[in-house]
C-alpha cells in the first residue's frame, strides 16, 4: 500500500453533516419558533408526505421514535399477553423490547452469517412449532434487507402480518422494492445516528392499508380520532414539528449521502481484497438491490484486540451488537440457553463496524484499511 498519513477517523461526524444544512435548518427552526406550532401540524404532515413519496409508501405516520413505531405497529394488531411474535436475537434491543413491553412473548430465530438477517428456513420451522405466533418482525440490519419474499409468503399462508424493522434501512431496496413497503407495516427510526437522523428522537411508520394508517395515526395520540374521544387505548407518541422540519430538509440530501456510503463500502471491499487482509467485509446478497450502509461491518478474528489496536491508531469502531438478545438478563425468563442461536452468538464475537459516514475522505478509508492490515501482519 502507498504510505498513508496518520489521521484521526471518528465513527460518525454529525457536525460535518450539520455544516451542510446549517442555514436551511436554522431558518426553519426559527420560523417554527416564531409560529409556536410545535407538535404534529403542517410541518409533520409535509414530512410524512415527503417520506411516503421517498419510500413509495401510500401512507406515512410520524411518531416519537423507532421504538415507538414498533410498539404502535404491534398495538395496531392488538398484540398482547398470550401472543408470540417471531423475530431475531441479533438486533438492537427495541425490536424485541417492543414485543415484551406489550406483554407478548418474543420467539427468536437465528440469522444468516452472511446477511446478518433472519434465516427464513429456520423462521418457517419456528412458525410450524409455535401456533401462537401472531406477527413476524424481520430486521433490515445495517442497511440491507432481509429475504422478504419467502418470509412474506410463509406469513400470508398463516394469515399473520409482517412488520418490518426498517430503522436502519430507509431507502434500502429488496429486489427493487423499498424497505418498509414489503410487509404490512414498516417501522423507521430517525435517531441521530441513522442515515436520516433528527436533532433528537423521532420515528415513523409506513403502510399501504388506509384503515391501518388511520388506526396508527390514532394510536400515537392515545387512540383518539377526534380529540377527547378515544376508540383505543393508545400512547403518546407525537412527532415534534421541529424534528419533522429538520428531517424534511435532510431528506433532500439522503440519496447523495447514501451514494457516498456506497462508495466507501466499495473502497473498503476493494482494498481488503487487494491487500489480502484476512477479514470478511460486508457484501450485499443479490436480493439486496440497494444497500444503504447504515453500518459497514467486517467479520474478523481477534476482534476485541483489533478494536483496541484501532483505537490506539485513532480509528473509532463499534460493536453492533456485543450480546445476543436471547442472552440478555431481562430475557432470562424466556428460558433460552447459550448455544440456542449459534450464528447470532458467533456474530457477537466477530462483527466490527468501521467508519462509513458520508463525509469521509477516500484517504480516511485508506488509513483504516492500512491499520487493519498492519494489525494482522
Ligand atoms: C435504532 C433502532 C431501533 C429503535 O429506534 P429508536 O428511534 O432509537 O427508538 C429499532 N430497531 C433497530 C434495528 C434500530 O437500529
Amino acid at each position: 500500500m502507498v504510505t498513508v498519513k496518520a489521521r484521526r477517523v471518528p465513527l460518525l461526524d454529525l457536525r460535518a453533516q450539520f455544516a451542510q444544512i446549517r442555514d436551511q435548518a436554522l431558518a426553519e427552526i426559527a420560523r417554527l419558533c416564531e409560529s409556536q406550532q410545535l407538535i404534529l401540524g403542517k410541518a409533520v404532515e409535509d414530512f410524512e408526505t415527503a417520506v411516503a413519496a421517498y419510500c413509495e409508501a401510500p401512507y406515512a405516520i410520524g411518531c416519537a421514535s423507532g421504538s415507538d413505531a414498533l410498539t404502535l405497529a404491534l398495538m395496531a394488531y392488538d398484540i398482547g399477553p398470550g401472543d408470540e411474535v417471531l423475530t431475531i436475537p441479533f438486533t438492537f434491543f427495541a425490536t424485541a423490547g417492543s414485543i415484551a413491553q406489550l406483554g407478548a412473548t418474543p420467539v427468536f430465530v437465528d440469522v444468516e452469517p452472511d446477511t446478518f438477517n433472519i434465516d427464513v428456513a429456520k423462521a418457517v420451522k419456528a412458525l410450524d412449532k409455535h401456533p401462537r405466533i401472531r406477527a413476524i418482525i424481520p430486521v433490515h440490519l445495517y442497511g440491507g434487507c432481509a429475504d422478504m419474499d419467502p418470509l412474506c409468503a410463509a406469513a400470508r399462508e398463516r394469515g399473520i402480518p409482517v412488520i418490518e424493522d426498517a430503522a436502519q434501512s430507509i431507502g434500502a431496496r429488496y429486489r427493487g422494492r423499498s424497505a418498509g413497503t414489503i410487509g404490512e407495516i414498516g417501522c423507521f427510526s430517525f435517531y441521530p445516528t441513522k442515515n436520516l437522523g433528527a436533532f433528537g428522537d423521532a420515528g415513523l411508520l409506513t403502510t399501504a392499508d388506509p384503515e391501518l394508517a388511520a388506526k396508527l395515526a390514532a394510536l400515537r395520540v392515545h387512540g383518539s380520532r377526534r380529540r377527547y374521544y378515544h376508540d383505543w387505548v393508545g400512547i403518546n407518541s407525537r412527532l415534534d414539528a421541529l424534528q419533522a422540519a429538520v428531517l424534511r430538509i435532510k431528506l433532500q440530501y439522503l440519496d447523495s449521502w447514501t451514494a457516498a456510503r456506497q462508495r466507501h463500502a466499495e473502497q473498503y471491499r476493494r482494498l481488503f481484497a487487494e491487500h489480502r487482509v484476512p477479514v470478511e467485509p460486508q457484501t450485499p446478497a443479490p436480493y439486496q438491490t440497494r444497500h444503504i450502509y447504515n453500518q459497514f461491518v467486517i467479520r474478523c478474528q481477534r476482534r476485541d484486540e483489533l478494536r483496541a489496536w484501532l483505537a490506539e491508531e485513532q480509528v473509532a469502531s463499534e460493536i453492533y451488537y456485543p450480546l445476543s438478545l436471547h442472552q440478555q438478563v431481562c430475557f432470562a425468563y424466556l428460558g433460552y440457553q447459550e448455544g440456542d442461536f449459534p450464528v447470532s452468538e458467533q456474530l457477537t464475537r466477530e462483527v466490527l463496524a468501521l467508519p462509513v459516514y458520508p463525509e469521509l475522505e477516500p484517504e480516511d478509508i485508506d488509513y483504516v484499511v492500512d491499520r487493519i492490515a498492519a494489525f494482522y501482519r
